[in-house]
């Protein structure tokens, strides 16, 4: 076990949800930080999670899904969790395809410009 740090300067908020770490592009996005953070022992709470939906009568900016802590001590532990996941390649790569030369994301089997099956291989 990680020795606990108690913050006894802070005080608790109301409703535990005491402060902003990640604002996410979007739900897919929010829900692997979540679990990254939750599979890292942190309490976390997403907010606006299901206001993606509401694109286009919401301005821009005001939806995005935003992770919350709800314990302050884990502040730091959950900042280097989600460094960590920023510094990481993308789980999806780029496939090129061979016949026509466009670029599929790495999730694509067939490209998306001519029809031929993609490579595994970049
Ligand atoms: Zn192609």
């Amino acid at each position: 076990m990680r020795p606990f740090i108690i913050p006894l300067l802070l005080r608790a908020c109301d409703d535990g949800v005491v402060k902003r770490i990640y604002t996410a592009a979007n739900l897919a996005d929010a829900h692997l930080v979540r679990d990254l953070l939750q599979h890292a022992g942190i309490a976390v709470h997403i907010f606006n999670e299901y206001a993606m939906a509401a694109l286009g009568d919401v301005p821009m900016g005001s939806s995005y899904p935003q992770i919350w802590i709800s314990q302050l001590h884990q502040e730091q532990h959950a900042r280097a969790v989600i460094a960590d996941y920023e510094q990481r390649p993308a789980q999806t790569a780029i496939k090129n395809c061979l016949p026509c030369g466009e670029t599929n994301p790495g999730e694509f089997e067939l490209c998306w410009n001519c029809g031929e099956p993609l490579a595994n291989t970049t």
